[in-house]
């Protein structure tokens, strides 16, 4: 079992999990400049080929509402919610492109090179000034966009995580629509969880009061919050059914070498 390719990627927060420490945890962790209480420092380990469970998530996730998300973004022609420091319009070009179209390029970039790189034989770019690996054309319609969007989207899902360039570019495509769907939101619904109890053996409250987040809406590890104001437990989802001592003692191994 390895660590998830988050862990091979300069990322602010690679995968951890909820209430794993690795042994060289001083129980403090920096959240910028300010130093908090770590929640959590043991690597997910990757169970779904190069990707954790939260990561496959959110991949899911991510492919799951591409289409909506993208196709929004060029119908909106608007700069974003919390304006960036982006300019909002291209170098060297006289026409104004909306914020909203330029973060849809990039949305699409990154999808673009994850379906080239699962199969480089699929023409995915087409018309000369239209679509490029890189963004949609100016002039390319809402349903050019969207077909494009799909056709690359069933690439992506026939790709093999197992591989290491894969996984990592899995996991650039869903940090993709995260930052878009942070500008440009459209409504992901936190969920309450109908059959499972607040784990009363490890120590919740045994109510049925547990809800799970949406997953793009977050960095941080994918837990399920008990809501129950009483209890306020938080619970890692995946890892009750994994053999934390040995993969605790490879890490071990990995960062002693
Ligand atoms: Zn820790
Ligand atoms: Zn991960
Ligand atoms: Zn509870």
């Amino acid at each position: 079992m390895f660590p998830c390719v988050t862990h091979t990627l300069r990322m602010a927060k690679p995968c951890t999990v909820y209430g794993e420490h690795l042994p060289t945890c001083r129980g403090v962790a920096l959240d910028g400049e300010r130093a908090v209480a770590c929640e959590g420092c043991l690597p997910q380990p990757a169970t779904r080929g190069m990707l954790c469970e939260s990561c496959n998530e959110r991949y899911a996730a991510a492919i799951d509402i591409a289409v909506d998300l993208i196709t929004h973004m060029r119908s909106v022609e608007r700069g974003s919610v919390p304006d960036g420091p982006r300019s909002p319009t291209r170098p060297g070009s006289q026409v104004i492109v909306p914020t909203s179209w330029l973060t849809a390029d990039d949305t699409w970039a990154a999808l673009h090179e994850l379906a080239f790189r699962c199969d480089p034989s699929e023409p995915l770019a087409v018309r000369p000034g239209g679509t490029t690996a890189y963004g949609f054309g100016a002039q390319d319609t809402i349903e050019h966009v969207r077909d494009r969007v799909e056709l690359a989207l069933g690439i992506a899902q026939s790709g093999d995580t197992t591989d290491l360039h894969i996984a990592q570019l899995a996991v650039r495509f869903y940090r993709a629509i995260q930052r878009a769907l942070a500008a440009f939101p459209l409504e992901e619904y936190s969920r309450p969880l109908g059959y499972i109890a607040c784990p009363e053996h490890r120590g919740g409250c045994g109510h049925m009061t547990l809800e799970r987040r949406p997953p793009l809406q977050y960095l941080d590890p994918l837990v399920y919050r008990c809501v129950n104001p009483a209890c306020g437990s938080a619970w890692d989802p995946y890892i009750v059914e994994v053999d934390l001592a040995e993969y605790r003692r490879q890490i071990q191994a990995e960062q002693a070498a």
